[in-house]
């Protein structure tokens, strides 16, 4: 048997944002880029979404988020800037690999950071 659906029974989860044209003109160049086609995100839409998402997950955080900053004497790469959520911990230091990056690991295995969580009394989810 084969379903056919028509376009107008299919309820979009989509709507609209109007953005000036100089930003989509922006968003358009963006996706012309090696490093946006890297990403995957190959046209003006994707970008617009994946930038959305990164900034409500750096600003918008929820309520019962912790941030957690070191700052790092030696090497400011270092430096450990996280949010630490329920489930998860999220760097807000880098663009990918954000729950898997170095600052992360370092939350988990290195033996002064977790010092500074214990005497912050931040406790980290399991994983
Ligand atoms: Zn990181």
């Amino acid at each position: 048997m084969i379903a056919m659906v028509t376009k107008t029974e299919v309820k979009s989860t989509f709507s609209a944002v109007q953005l000036p044209r100089q930003v989509i003109q922006r968003l358009e160049d963006f996706s012309n880029t090696e490093f946006s086609k890297k990403k995957g995100l190959t046209n003006k839409t994707q970008v617009a979404r994946a930038a959305c998402l990164e900034f409500l997950e750096k600003y918008a955080v929820e309520n019962d988020t912790t941030r957690f900053v070191l700052p790092s004497l030696e090497d400011d790469e270092l430096r450990i800037d996280v949010h630490i959520f329920n489930d998860r911990v999220v760097c807000n230091r880098c663009i990918t690999d954000k729950e898997k990056c170095k600052h992360v690991e370092a939350l988990y295995k290195d033996k002064e950071v977790k010092s500074h969580l214990k005497k912050s009394k931040i406790i980290l989810p399991k994983r």
